[in-house]
C-alpha cells in the first residue's frame, strides 16, 4: 500500500541496518547495543532519544533473560512505539468541530510543503463530503496565493485571498466572514513562513490568532506545524523555535518518502511532547497519511 511505499527508503535502510545486524551478532552484548546506537543515530532518531530507548532495551532483555540477537528485534519494535507514546497521550487525531466551522492553522518555514499539506487535508475532507475554504495568508512570500490557488482548483476549494504584502490578519477576517456565509465546515489557513526574526513571526501569529479567536472562541481548533523529515535535526530546531511562538497542537511531517531517515518520527514527538498527526508520503494529494505509531514502526519491519 501507499504507506508501505512512501516508507521504502527509511526500511530498506534501517530495517536492512538492523537485519545484518541480527545475523552478524550471535548474542546480545555492548557491542552489539553500540552498533546499534549508532544504527538509530544514523536513522535520526535523536540523541536524547537513542539513549533512553538503548537504556530501555538494555533493561528489557536482561530482564526477559534475552540472548539471541534475533528476540531482540521484537523488543525494538515495541520499544520504539512505547518511547513514542511515553511522549504523551494526545490523540493524533483533528479536533474537528462536530456542528459548526473547524479552522486549522498551518505554520512552518518556506519550502517545508506547507502548501501541499493544505491541498492534500482540503482533498481528504472534500472526499469525506465536507465543504472546505482556504484562506490565502502568506502575503509575504511571492507565488504564495497562486501557489494556493493551485491546489484549490485542483481539489474544488475557493481560496480567500487580498493583494500581496497585505495584512495576513485582514484576510484571516475576510476568510472567517466568507467561512461563516458560505456555512463551510472547514477553514485551513495558510501562514508566512518566515523564521529570520523571531519576534516578528511571534506577533504576526499572534495578531493572526486573536482575529480568528475573536471571530470563533475556541478557534483556531488546531495549529498544525509542518515539518521536512528530509532535514533531520534541523526539522527539530524550527519545532522549538516554533512550540515558543505559538501553540502548536500538531505536526505533520513530509517529505518522509524523500528519505532513509524516518528515525525524526520518535524525535519529534519524543523530545517535543507533540503529536505528529499525519505524514506526507509524495506530492499528490493523496499522499497524505494519518499517523499511527505502531503501524510506523512495525511497518519499518515488515
Ligand atoms: P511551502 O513553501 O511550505 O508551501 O512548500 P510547498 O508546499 O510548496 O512544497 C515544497 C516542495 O515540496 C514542492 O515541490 C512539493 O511538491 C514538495 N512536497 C511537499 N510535500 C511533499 C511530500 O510529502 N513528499 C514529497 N516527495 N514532496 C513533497
Amino acid at each position: 500500500d501507499k504507506f508501505r511505499e512512501g516508507l521504502s527508503k527509511t526500511r530498506n535502510s534501517f530495517s536492512g541496518k538492523v537485519n545484518d545486524l541480527v545475523a552478524r551478532y550471535r548474542k546480545v552484548d555492548e557491542d552489539f547495543f553500540e552498533e546499534l546506537e549508532e544504527i538509530l543515530i544514523q536513522a535520526d532518531v535523536g540523541f536524547d532519544t537513542v539513549m533512553e530507548l538503548i537504556d530501555q532495551l538494555k533493561f528489557e532483555v536482561k530482564r526477559r533473560n534475552i540472548s539471541d540477537p534475533a528476540e531482540v528485534q521484537n523488543v525494538i519494535s515495541e520499544k520504539l512505539v512505547d518511547i513514542y507514546n511515553a511522549g504523551g497521550n494526545e490523540s493524533s487525531e483533528l479536533n474537528i468541530q462536530e456542528n459548526g466551522l473547524t479552522v486549522i492553522l498551518f505554520v512552518g518555514v518556506n519550502g517545508v510543503g506547507k502548501t501541499t499539506t493544505i491541498g492534500k487535508l482540503a482533498h481528504k475532507f472534500i472526499t469525506e463530503g465536507k465543504t472546505v475554504l482556504l484562506a490565502a495568508g502568506d502575503t509575504f512570500r511571492a507565488g504564495a496565493i497562486d501557489q494556493l490557488e493551485v491546489w484549490g482548483d485542483r481539489v474544488g476549494a475557493a481560496v480567500i485571498k487580498q493583494a500581496e504584502g497585505s495584512d495576513p490578519a485582514a484576510v484571516m477576517f475576510d476568510a472567517i466572514q466568507a467561512a461563516k456565509s458560505r456555512k463551510a465546515d472547514i477553514l485551513l489557513c495558510d501562514t508566512a513562513g518566515r523564521l529570520q526574526n523571531k519576534v516578528n513571526l511571534m506577533k504576526e501569529l499572534e495578531k493572526v490568532k486573536r482575529v480568528i479567536e475573536r471571530e470563533i472562541p475556541d478557534a483556531p481548533h488546531e495549529v498544525l506545524l509542518v515539518l521536512d523529515a528530509t532535514t533531520g535535526q534541523n526539522a527539530l530546531i524550527q519545532a522549538k523555535t516554533f512550540k515558543e511562538a505559538t501553540d502548536v497542537t500538531g505536526i505533520v511531517l513530509s517529505k518522509l518518502d524523500g528519505t532513509a531517515k524516518g528515525g525524526i518520527v520518535l524525535a519529534i514527538r519524543n523530545e517535543l511532547n507533540i503529536p505528529v498527526k499525519f505524514v506526507g508520503l509524495g506530492e499528490k494529494m493523496d499522499d497524505l497519511q494519518e499517523f499511527d505509531p505502531e503501524k510506523y514502526v512495525y511497518g519499518l519491519f515488515a
